[in-house]
C-alpha cells in the first residue's frame, strides 16, 4: 500500500516538473485568457467594421427569380423553369456563377452516404430499417433539362454534385446583371420514410399527400469579401447560405389543394372560393383569436374525392432569401392579424385533420407569440405574414415552416408532453424568420449563429406563450452533461456543422447557453438586450459573421468579452470553481498598527469581536473556462447575502484565487453558483464547509488501494 502512495507521488513530482519544463519552453507565448481575440478575428475594413457594424464599401449580391412550378400528384414529381437574374454588386468582376443544386443530395452518385460511418446495428424497428437499407434506390437528384441563356441559346455550366458553374463567356463586370434560365424536373421523396427537409406525407387511409416543399429549384450561391464563392457542397447537415432578392412564382397543382407559399399571394380571388374569401377578410382584423378559413368538415369533404382540374397560385415575394411551399388537399386553414407596434402582420397554419385539434389549439397562436416576441427583442417583423405548417417536421423558411406534432391520446387529444413539443418547434421554426431569414448569417459555414441564436430567443418567446412553460435547451444546468463528458467528442462551437459530434448540442444547446449566461450572469439583461437588438438591426437584411456579433456585443455594452468568446466558443472548457480553503481572522488594534490574528478554533470562532468578521477565502479553478465567481455566504442568523467578483478576478492566476470578505456578521456557511447559473460541471467543491466528501473519500480510497 505504500509502495502505491509512493509511486502516486512520484508521478506528481514526474508531471508536474514536466509541465513547468513545458511552461518554460512556451516561454513568452502569452496564453494568457484575457487576452484579445485579435489572430482569431478577421481585421476590419470598409465593408466590415471594428465596431461590428456594417462599413461604408459593404455590398451584398443581389438575386431575382421568376419561376413557373407543376406539381404532378400522382407521380410525386415537381417540374420547373426559372429565369435568374443576378446583380453583381460586389466590386469584383466574376468569371462564372455557381448555383447550388441540394436535391442532388438525393440523386444516386450521391457522396452523402458514402462519408456517414454505420455499423450493423442489433435490432431496427421496420420504419428505420427501411430508411436505413431500402429495397429500391430512389432515383432522386435534379433532372436538369436545359440551361439557356435569355435567347434561349444554350449557356456552358459544370455540375460537381450539388453546385453547378455557369461558365459566363466574358466575366461579369462591377454593377452589372446576368440573367439566364434553367429547367429541371426531380422525383420528390417521402420524407416520412426517406427523411429529409422536405418531401411528401402519405396517408394511406385516403391515398392524398401533404407536400412540404424546399430546396426545389437551383439557387444562387452567395458571392462576399468573406468566402469568396461560399460552394461548400451540401452534405445535408450545414445549411445554406443565400441571397436576398424578389420572387415572382406561379405555382400549379391539383385545383381542390390549399397552399401556402413564401410572398404575397396575388390571385386570392382565383384560388379561393367566396366563403373562403370573406372568411379570410374576416381573419385580417381579428386579433384575438384564429379565424377557420378553411373548416375540417370542408377539409374532410375535399380529400376524399379527387379533382380533375389544376389551379395557379400565383404569389411575389420581396427581398426575401429563399423560397418554399406546401400544398394539399387535406389542409384546413386559419389565421389571425398580429398587432406588430402598428402594423398588422397575419399568421397562418395550415393543417390535416390528423393533427387537429392540436393544431386549431396553438399552432397559429403560438407563430403569433412568436412574431410578438421576437419583435420585441430584434426589430418589428418586416414581413407580412409568418405560416406554420403541419409538416412532421422542424424546417424553416422566409414566411413559412414545417412543424411536426400530432396528438397521442387514445381519444384524439394531446398529451402536454405533445402540446409542448409541438409549440417548442414552432415557436422555433416561425423564429427562423429572424435569424438566419432576415439576419441572413451563413448556415452552411456557422450553425450556431442562426440555431443557438435562435434557440436563445425562443426560450424568451416560450415563456411568454406559457410562464410554466419547460425549457428544456438553454439552461445552464442543462449543458453540464454535454460540457463535461467526453473531450474527445466535443468540438468548439466555432466549427463547422457538418463536422462536429452531438450537433444539437454544439450548435443549439451551448450557444443558447452563452447567451443564456451573457444575459444574466456577466452582462446584466439591460446591457445584453441593447446590444442584441443592435446586431439585429445593423445586421437585419444583410450577411454578418461571428466577428460582427462578437464585436457588436462589445461596442454597444461598453464590455470587453473577449475571454467570454475565446472560451466558450473557441474550446472545449468547462467551468469548474470550487472553495479551495477558508481561513478566518480577528484584528488586535494598537495605536499604529492592525494586527491580524488567524483563529484557528473550529466552529464559528470570534465571539468576542462583534462587528468585524474578516476571511480569507482561496478559490480554486479545476475547470479551464474562466467566469465570475458568484459566492453566496449565510450568516450565523440564517441571513443571506451575495457576491460576484466578475471574471477578471482570475487574470493574474487561472488557477487559485485568494480574495479577502469582510462583514458584520459570522458566516456559517459558503456555497457557490447557489443558482447552478455559470454550467459548472462539479458541484462537489462548491461548498464550505465541504458538504460533499465523496470526491476526497474517492480519491483516498484510490490511494489507499
Ligand atoms: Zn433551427
Amino acid at each position: 500500500m505504500k509502495q502505491k502512495i509512493y509511486n502516486l507521488l512520484v508521478v506528481l513530482v514526474f508531471t508536474s516538473s514536466g509541465l513547468l519544463a513545458q511552461k518554460a519552453k512556451q516561454g513568452h507565448v502569452n496564453i494568457n485568457k484575457f487576452r484579445q481575440l485579435k489572430q482569431e478575428l478577421p481585421t476590419p475594413n470598409s465593408q466590415r467594421t471594428a465596431s461590428g457594424k456594417p462599413g461604408k464599401d459593404y455590398t451584398q449580391q443581389k438575386v431575382d427569380y421568376k419561376m413557373n412550378i407543376v406539381l404532378d400528384d400522382d407521380n410525386r414529381r415537381i417540374s420547373g423553369s426559372e429565369t435568374i437574374s443576378y446583380h453583381n454588386n460586389s466590386s469584383d468582376a466574376l468569371e462564372y456563377l455557381w448555383v447550388q443544386l441540394d436535391q442532388n443530395m438525393r440523386a444516386k452518385d450521391s457522396k452523402t452516404p458514402d462519408i456517414q460511418p454505420n455499423r450493423i446495428p442489433k435490432r431496427l424497428n421496420k420504419r428505420r430499417y427501411d430508411r436505413s437499407f431500402p429495397e429500391e434506390e430512389f432515383d432522386g437528384g435534379f433532372k436538369i433539362m436545359s440551361v439557356t441563356n435569355t435567347d434561349g441559346s444554350a449557356l456552358s455550366h459544370t455540375i460537381n454534385q450539388t453546385m453547378m458553374r455557369i461558365n459566363l463567356t466574358e466575366p461579369l463586370a462591377s454593377g452589372d446583371r446576368f440573367a439566364f434560365n434553367i429547367s429541371w424536373w426531380y422525383n420528390i421523396n417521402n420524407h416520412r420514410t426517406q427523411g429529409g427537409r422536405s418531401g411528401y406525407e402519405h396517408f394511406p387511409k385516403d391515398g392524398n399527400n401533404n407536400y412540404v416543399i424546399a430546396q426545389f429549384y437551383p439557387r444562387m450561391c452567395v458571392y462576399d469579401n468573406v468566402e469568396g464563392w461560399q460552394n461548400d457542397q451540401f452534405w445535408g447537415r450545414s445549411e445554406f447560405a443565400l441571397e436576398f432578392g424578389d420572387f415572382t412564382v406561379n405555382i400549379t397543382v391539383p385545383e381542390d389543394h390549399m397552399l401556402g407559399a413564401t410572398g404575397k399571394l396575388l390571385n386570392e380571388t382565383e384560388v379561393l372560393s367566396k366563403k373562403e374569401l370573406k372568411r379570410w377578410k374576416q381573419a385580417q382584423t381579428t386579433f384575438d383569436n384564429p379565424v377557420i378559413i378553411r373548416t375540417q368538415n370542408e377539409a374532410e369533404k375535399i380529400e376524399k374525392s379527387r379533382a380533375k382540374g389544376k389551379k395557379t397560385w400565383k404569389f411575389y415575394a420581396e427581398n426575401v432569401r429563399d423560397y418554399a411551399f406546401a400544398t394539399s388537399r387535406k389542409f384546413i386553414w386559419d389565421a389571425m392579424a398580429v398587432d406588430i407596434n402598428g402594423k398588422t402582420v397575419m399568421a397562418h397554419s395550415l393543417y390535416s385533420k390528423e393533427a387537429n385539434p392540436l393544431y386549431g389549439d396553438h399552432s397559429t397562436r403560438a407563430t403569433a407569440q412568436t412574431l410578438k416576441t421576437y419583435s420585441r427583442y430584434t426589430f418589428d417583423y418586416p414581413y407580412h405574414k409568418a405560416i406554420s405548417v403541419d409538416g412532421q417536421m422542424g424546417m424553416e423558411y422566409p414566411q413559412i415552416c414545417f412543424n411536426p406534432g400530432r396528438p397521442d391520446l387514445p381519444d384524439g387529444g394531446y398529451s402536454d408532453r405533445m402540446k409542448y413539443r409541438m409549440v417548442k418547434v414552432t415557436v422555433h421554426e416561425v423564429g427562423h424568420n429572424f435569424f438566419p431569414m432576415i439576419v441572413n448569417s451563413d448556415e452552411r459555414q456557422w450553425t450556431w449563429m442562426d440555431e443557438g441564436l435562435n434557440s436563445f430567443v425562443e426560450m424568451l418567446a416560450e415563456l411568454d406563450y406559457d410562464p410554466n412553460f419547460p425549457i428544456t435547451r438553454g439552461l445552464p444546468k442543462n449543458i453540464v452533461r454535454y460540457m463535461g463528458g467526453d473531450q474527445s467528442k466535443i468540438a468548439p462551437i466555432m466549427s463547422k456543422g457538418d463536422n462536429v459530434y452531438s450537433f444539437g448540442n454544439n450548435a443549439y444547446g451551448k450557444p443558447a447557453t452563452a447567451l443564456y449566461i451573457l444575459r444574466n450572469t456577466i452582462m446584466g439583461k439591460e446591457l445584453f438586450d441593447h446590444a442584441f437588438q443592435t446586431y439585429s438591426k445593423r445586421w437585419k437584411f444583410k450577411h454578418p459573421t461571428p466577428a460582427d456579433f462578437f464585436r457588436t456585443m462589445e461596442d454597444a455594452s461598453a464590455m470587453d468579452l473577449d475571454w467570454f468568446w475565446r472560451g466558450w466558443f473557441y474550446t472545449t472548457d468547462v467551468t469548474d470553481i470550487g472553495i479551495k480553503g477558508v481561513k478566518k481572522f480577528s484584528t488586535k488594534k494598537s495605536a499604529n498598527n492592525v494586527d491580524f490574528v488567524e483563529d484557528t478554533s473550529k466552529g464559528l470562532g470570534f465571539e468576542e469581536n462583534k462587528d468585524n468578521y474578516l476571511y480569507e477565502i482561496t478559490y480554486n479553478k479545476p475547470g479551464g473556462l474562466v467566469m465570475p465567481i458568484i459566492v453566496e455566504f449565510t450568516y450565523k442568523d440564517g441571513t443571506k447575502e451575495r457576491k460576484k467578483y466578475p471574471a477578471q478576478i482570475w487574470r493574474y492566476n487561472d488557477n487559485e484565487v485568494t480574495k479577502v470578505f469582510r462583514s458584520t456578521k459570522q458566516i456559517k456557511s459558503i456555497q457557490i453558483d447557489p443558482d447552478l447559473e455559470t454550467a459548472d460541471v462539479d458541484t462537489s467543491n462548491n461548498s464550505w464547509p465541504p458538504k460533499n466528501q465523496d470526491r476526497f473519500s474517492k480519491f483516498k480510497k484510490q490511494i489507499k488501494g
